[in-house]
């Protein structure tokens, strides 16, 4: 009787957590019509950001880099990367068209997460302090002439209002970091005044969002490259727009030419978006509510996260671990997306990588395989529902650029670059993202749209628009 009775439960349990699952993969539903209407969304809010000020949440930042890097750029350049959960200096020889990168030198460290919501002295202090360290230890190949000084190109990977290839100001923070007392600051002068604090001398010649960066670092090597989109810690588009397409920016801008528009895409929203009581409650309780939501449903930070909701639910309303709710689940971002896209691509029989998974991050130490199953299932449904917003965003861009189709029955080739952790190594997102797009641009006019990995191009992007843009270079042209 006991036994029977046991299995009673068992099986209620796992019909009830069925039920949530067969629900959740309903609400992420992204038919191919439902994707269509996303980016006809995403196009329509990309002419509303560029027609005015405040005109979209797409913010449609103009990036005031004109000209994307030809190959030309000569000198040794500097580029600092700061953005997710890691952050970059690097230093690179540029050798001109015949030897393009000659050296390239670069250094990781983690931020340490106080100082993501701490103050912006402290975090600018960090930063100089590790440029200083990084340019101490210069060899010969990158010693600039006498009288010349280091030029840095800065990616600062949050929305900044720009007013100057080399100023701007904060607008708001994303993914982990908060500093209030930083927004509407500039960002350039809070790094220059915490390098002067360390005493060292070197020049700021651009501030750049990383996909703008992405964009430069991608166009270098192929100039095919229309579109950079970062798959991250979080999300984010820019491109190159026709200087006349930017109602907004008439006064300062050229008429003609080129502009780099950077969306800040994160921000896009639309009743079309398939969004969960998980995306909600994860959105209420995030640093910042209401915003970012196509950033929440898409980007790194975020899927694991919806993961633990969804199971958090299915343990409180059918027992799906058992009598209790294992503690660690209550714990808002301990699955992590790196754990939960390991998980969905075990291929072992017993799926033993989600059961050590369970163990460790968890302590759930016995995991039956019919539980491991389930929830593979859930990562599937929220990856794949991430993978295709972002293949639909992608065609976004696409349309306002008049690429989603054949123009006069040619061919024109379109490259996005790429970059992210996301789409580097969840290799079921990358690879569902790759599809979507043929399935949404049809055989024929993806064969000439190319997606492709960029990888480091917001760095070695921000040292070549720095490079493209400098002043040096300008006085020796002249
Ligand atoms: C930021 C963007 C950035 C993107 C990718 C977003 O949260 O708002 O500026 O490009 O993350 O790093
Ligand atoms: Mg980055």
């Amino acid at each position: 009787v006991l036994l029977m009775r046991h299995r009673m439960k068992s099986s209620g349990r796992w019909a009830k957590a069925e039920a949530i699952l067969r629900e959740l993969d309903e609400k992420c539903g992204t038919s191919t019509g439902k994707l269509r209407q996303v980016a006809d969304a995403m196009t329509v809010e990309m002419h509303a950001g560029l027609a005015s000020e405040g005109g979209s949440k797409l913010k449609m930042l103009i990036s005031y880099v004109d000209k994307l890097p030809s190959g030309d750029e000569e000198g040794v350049f500097y580029a600092l990367d700061l953005g997710g959960t890691n952050f970059r200096v690097l230093r690179v020889l540029l050798g001109g068209k015949e030897k393009r990168v000659i050296k390239k030198e670069s250094e990781e460290l983690s931020i340490p997460p106080h100082l993501m919501v701490g103050s912006s002295h402290d975090l600018f202090d960090f930063i100089a302090a590790a440029l200083a360290k990084f340019v101490a230890t210069e060899s010969e190949d990158f010693v600039l002439p006498p009288g010349r000084q280091r030029e840095l190109g800065f990616t600062f990977s949050f929305p900044v209002r720009q007013i100057s290839l080399a100023s701007g100001t904060i607008i708001k923070w994303t993914k982990g970091f908060l500093i209030e007392d930083a927004i509407g600051q500039d960002v350039v002068g809070e790094l220059t005044k915490a390098m002067e604090r360390v005493g060292l001398d070197m020049h700021v010649a651009a501030l750049v969002n990383d996909t703008v960066g992405t964009l430069a670092g991608g166009r270098y090597n192929n100039p095919d490259v229309i579109a950079a989109v970062i798959l991250g810690t979080g999300t984010n588009a820019a491109y190159a727009e026709r200087a006349n397409a930017i109602p907004k920016g008439q006064g300062p801008l050229p008429k003609s030419g080129e502009m780099v528009i950077n969306m800040e895409w994160g921000n896009f929203r639309s009743s079309h978006l398939p969004l969960t009581e998980y995306d909600q409650s994860l959105d209420a309780e995030s640093l910042n509510p209401g915003e970012q939501i196509f950033e929440k449903t898409i980007s790194g930070m975020y899927l694991g996260e919806i993961v633990r909701r969804v199971l958090c639910r299915m343990a409180e309303e059918a027992s799906f671990f058992g009598d209790d709710i294992p503690p660690k689940l209550r714990i808002p971002f301990i699955l992590r997306t790196p754990d939960m896209a390991a998980m969905h691509h075990d291929t072992s029989a017993d799926l033993k990588v989600v059961g050590s998974k369970l163990k460790d991050i968890l302590e759930i130490p016995n995991s039956p395989l019919k539980m491991r199953k389930m929830i593979v299932e859930i990562c599937d449904v929220v990856a794949i529902r991430g993978a295709r917003l972002s293949a639909a965003g992608i065609l976004g861009i696409l349309k306002k650029l008049g690429r989603d189709a054949l123009k006069d029955g040619e061919k024109q080739r379109s490259v996005i670059a790429l970059d992210g952790g996301l789409f580097e190594h969840y290799s079921e997102f990358r690879n569902c993202l790759k599809n979507t797009m043929k399935e949404l641009l049809g055989e024929e006019v993806s064969e000439s749209v190319v997606v492709e990995l960029s990888n480091d191009g917001s760095g070695i992007g921000a040292a070549l628009i720095a490079a493209s843009h400098s002043q040096n270079h300008e006085i020796e042209e002249s």
